[in-house]
């Protein structure tokens, strides 16, 4: 009981365990997922930020070219001034072209013909120059601060809105950028409402999510930096973020299933069977088998006794079939012939009794198993007379290889016995047909002997037929003394096996019943 306690709970311990950890495995591979999203995102941003500053300079740049095209008319003239709006219209990120005379401005196409012209000259600052051309930063009415670019005597005025489009937008609302020049000394224009943040990163200042990355054109003396705290995994949308908890539940539960999967066929019955086999647990118990009319012991059977340290005593019956499936009869057979054979040798000197051994098909046929078993009854001073192989056939087999592979054994000096005759497995036809030297009677014929049924016609009968063999033949199973009585007045020369002699016995205690056996017939 508790040990299945012990058992759930550790179940529970390892899915619990398998999801957590696969929870943690998958919040991390998202964040990192996220964070190379955010890099990718301000990398993707700088770019844009300086293909727009690089097309603003090169629509500046376009501009004078095609100013300097034109045959001149009197600068501020209203046919230059005309001149100057049709330039204008072309160009969706100017906003205004003027003429500039003795550093100041003195039309333009918004404001026509100025009163009185205003100056461009920047008090205390040098003027910035980019793509050929004087960077300005004008106030020009009321706090409206313009950005303009001067060639000689022509002025252009930037559109306010160039960048104003990425502080709108959602998606890039969050970023800043600034575009400077190479050296970073001269900053040209300003995007995003955080920049002062930015600023703080490219003087190495930032919190450690802040991504910066920088981006130069080939063609000006121009880069853009952009910036922007990195979103974690958790500001993803309610639905992606339960997405990745569900996928993390169900490789948790596929986890801890592969590894229950693996530990029960780890502990399943035949792997248990072949580490008992392996450890030398297994034990061997002796089985008397008796004269029916003296109940004096001629013999014993040896079986195999498994008792698991988790599941307690399973029975031959469960695990032979088992272990003819995982194909491990032939070490299992080998296992009971040393084992037995060294348990008995001291007795088996003393008192001249046989030993049975139950032997599977597997071993009849195999080539190694006789030459092993001559080997060992050579190496326990036993002559292979003493030895009975008990055969039984459980999976359908060709009588004629049968017979022959019964025949080498005989050959040998060892005997055979027919085990449990008249079961399914083994039945008259054999009986014509195997040259063997004993046949075992099974429990279930036996115990029609105390019955007054229809079997026991057929007892009768049987028992007739029996009787005309040469063959010694065992009854097993025997638990009543009606059938003894029964048997020593119908068929005085059989034998008999059962709880009604004994139980099986491990080698003291079967000293001990042949010690008695003999105390109780001595004069
Ligand atoms: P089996 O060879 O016919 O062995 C006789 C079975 O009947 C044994 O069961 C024995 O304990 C049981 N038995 C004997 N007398 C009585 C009785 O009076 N009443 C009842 N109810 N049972 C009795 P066990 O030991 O459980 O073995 C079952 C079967 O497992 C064996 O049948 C045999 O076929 C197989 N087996 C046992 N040990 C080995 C082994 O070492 N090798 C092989 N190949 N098979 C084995
Ligand atoms: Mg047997
Ligand atoms: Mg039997």
């Amino acid at each position: 009981m508790s040990r299945r306690i012990n058992l759930t709970l550790s179940h529970l311990l390892v899915t619990l365990l398998a999801i957590l950890t696969s929870l943690v495995l998958l919040l991390l591979a998202a964040q990192t997922i996220a964070w190379r999203l955010s890099e990718a995102r301000v990398e993707t941003f700088s770019a844009t930020v300086l293909e727009r500053s690089v097309y603003l300079l090169q629509q500046a740049q376009s501009i004078a070219q095609e100013n300097a095209h034109e045959p001149a008319a009197p600068p501020c003239s209203a046919a230059d001034i005309s001149h100057l709006r049709s330039l204008l219209w072309n160009y969706q990120l100017i906003k205004d072209i003027g003429r500039v005379n003795n550093d100041a401005l003195t039309c333009s196409v918004l404001w026509g013909r100025l009163d009185s012209p205003l100056s461009l000259r920047q008090e205390g600052e040098q003027a910035k120059h980019i793509a050929g051309a004087a960077f300005l930063q004008l106030p020009v009415a009321n706090g409206v601060e313009a950005t303009a670019l001067r060639r000689r005597d022509l002025i252009i005025f930037l559109s306010p809105f160039a960048f104003r489009r990425f502080e709108s937008e959602p998606e890039t609302a969050w970023f800043s950028a600034l575009a400077v020049n190479k050296s970073g000394d001269e900053r040209y224009f300003t995007v995003g409402r955080n920049t002062e943040e930015l600023q703080q990163a490219i003087n190495g200042k930032s919190r450690w999510d802040y991504i910066v990355r920088k981006r130069c054109s080939p063609q000006f003396d121009l880069c853009a930096v952009a910036g922007a705290r990195a979103t974690g995994f958790f500001n993803e949308s309610a639905v992606i973020i339960g997405f990745v908890f569900f996928i993390a539940l169900l490789t948790g539960t596929l986890v801890s299933l592969c590894w229950h999967f693996w530990r029960s066929k780890k502990t399943s019955l035949p792997a248990r069977l072949q580490r008992a086999l392996a450890q030398e647990k297994l034990r061997v118990v002796y089985q008397p088998i008796c004269e029916i009319q003296s109940a004096r012991l001629t013999g014993v059977e040896a079986l195999l006794r498994w008792d698991d340290d988790d599941m307690g005593a399973i029975s031959p019956e469960v695990f032979i079939p088992l272990a003819e499936e995982a194909g491990i009869m032939p070490q299992i057979t080998r296992y009971v012939t040393t084992k037995a054979l060294a348990e008995m040798q001291a007795l088996m000197q003393r008192y001249p009794f046989t030993l049975s051994i139950n032997v599977s098909l597997a071993d009849l046929f195999s080539a190694d198993y006789l030459p092993f078993l001559t080997e060992q009854t050579r190496q326990h001073s036993l002559t292979p007379g003493r030895v009975i192989l008990e055969i039984t056939e459980r999976q359908g087999a060709n009588l004629e290889s049968m017979s022959s592979a019964i025949t080498r054994f005989k050959q040998a000096g060892f005997v055979i016995a027919l085990d449990d005759f008249g079961t399914g497995y083994s039945n008259i036809s054999w009986l014509s047909q195997l040259p063997v030297d004993e046949i075992k009677i099974d429990k279930s014929i036996s115990d029609s002997i105390s019955t007054h049924s229809l079997n026991k016609t057929l007892l009768i009968n049987l028992m007739l037929l029996l009787k005309s063999m040469s063959q010694k033949v065992v009854f097993e199973g025997l638990e009543e003394t009606s059938q003894i009585t029964y048997l020593r007045t119908h068929f005085p020369q059989s034998y008999g096996q059962g709880w009604w002699y004994s139980r099986p016995l491990d080698a003291p205690s079967l000293l001990q019943f042949i010690e008695t056996q003999n105390k109780n017939s001595s004069p």
